[in-house]
């Protein structure tokens, strides 16, 4: 049997039952969203993703501690908004059967509970999970791209990840082919795909579209100009002669549409020289493109460290490409980063 077999399976079933509870969110259109203390939207099903996946971690791996976007404090003040996060857990546990595998959540307090599980401080850890329940809620909210994404870290590198995308195009080629996907790497194994609706078993290996030339490229970046400097990004494009506007998308969506070869570059410069980038952000993103045959650096070229803690301290920027294009794109951001 390969290597985290069994922790890939148990975090696919976390991450297709959140994915159902924010389908369940999108189509009842409550949306219910409150402001956290950094601005950022948070949403019933940010809070109920969260406590349905750690639910399953801690189902199955009671020790592993988890560091993940959300924490209760909202919800502990606000009765109207636990319940209804406590009414969609419970729904979208009803939907599969997977009760004998990842359990259920048992009660209101328990989605409390779950949901701070996910308070660890990281670092240099044996092992540990990093979660972005909805990540890209902005894109979710406006009914965009965003990603459920889960990854498992061990002595500081990502060795399993897994990114659920309900609104992403089952064959980008074809409007017609419905949405939802998931995605899933295990280090050293390779990178898969299969229709949300589809059994485990069916995924497929994805790869990167092999270019050699960057100018041929198309790129992504973020819809949030206050994520990463598309200024900056579309003068790193024109100097690597690419004409093709840029694509852009929410969430870790991104570093999925590259490593299934819907486009060749993730760009992200900072516009903050304070920002520090999320663990859980990237964790899931970083494996899936380095087993479709991709490598992800930060802006200056060196690989990611999720040993830091909560967030990417060390790194700045991200810099998403083939294994080939990968380094002319570095050049490029180098050039551009020199300029300015
Ligand atoms: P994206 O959808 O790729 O733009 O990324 C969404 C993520 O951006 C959110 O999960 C936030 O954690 C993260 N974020 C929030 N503020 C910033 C910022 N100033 N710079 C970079 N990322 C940010
Ligand atoms: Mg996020």
């Amino acid at each position: 049997m390969s290597l985290y077999a069994h922790e890939r399976r148990i975090a696919e079933l976390a991450v297709e039952r959140a994915c159902k509870l924010t389908s369940i969110v999108s189509d009842s259109q409550q949306k219910d969203s409150v402001s956290k203390s950094d601005h950022s939207p948070v949403t019933v099903a940010d809070f109920g993703a969260q406590a349905v996946i750690i639910g399953a971690l801690q189902t199955v791996f009671p020790e592993d501690p988890v560091v993940g976007e959300e924490e209760s404090s909202i919800l502990r003040k606000d009765d109207g908004l636990r319940e209804h996060v406590w009414r969609l857990v419970q729904e979208a546990s009803g939907f599969d059967n997977y009760q004998t595998e990842i359990g259920q959540v048992e009660s209101e307090k328990k989605v409390l509970d779950y949901i701070d599980w996910g308070r660890s401080e990281g670092g240099k850890v044996k092992r540990m999970w990093a979660l972005d329940p909805v990540d890209g809620t902005k894109g979710f909210l406006r009914g965009g791209q965003f990603a459920v994404c889960l990854a498992l870290i061990v002595d500081s590198k990502v060795v399993m990840g897994v990114i659920g995308c309900p609104n992403l195009l089952v064959d980008p080629a074809d409007e017609s082919s419905g949405n939802g996907m998931i995605f899933s790497a295990v280090i050293g194994e390779g990178a898969f795909s299969r229709p949300l609706a589809s059994p485990i078993d069916s995924a497929m290996p994805i790869s990167m579209r092999s270019l050699t030339d960057p100018s041929a490229a198309s790129f992504c970046e973020s819809v949030e100009a206050g994520h990463s400097s598309h200024g900056q990004q579309a003068k790193i494009a024109q100097s690597l002669g690419i004409t093709k506007p840029s694509v852009r998308m929410d969430s870790q969506a991104k570093y999925a549409s590259i490593a299934r070869g819907d486009g060749d570059i993730y760009l992200r410069l900072p516009v903050s020289a304070t920002y520090e980038e999320k663990i859980w952000d990237h964790a899931s993103g970083n494996l899936l493109v380095a087993e479709a045959g991709g490598i992800v650096t930060d802006m200056y070229g060196n690989p990611l460290d999720f040993s830091q803690g909560r967030t990417l301290k060390k790194n700045k920027g991200i810099v998403a490409a083939s294994k080939v294009i990968q380094p002319k794109v570095l050049e490029a951001v180098q050039k551009v980063l020199h300029e300015s």
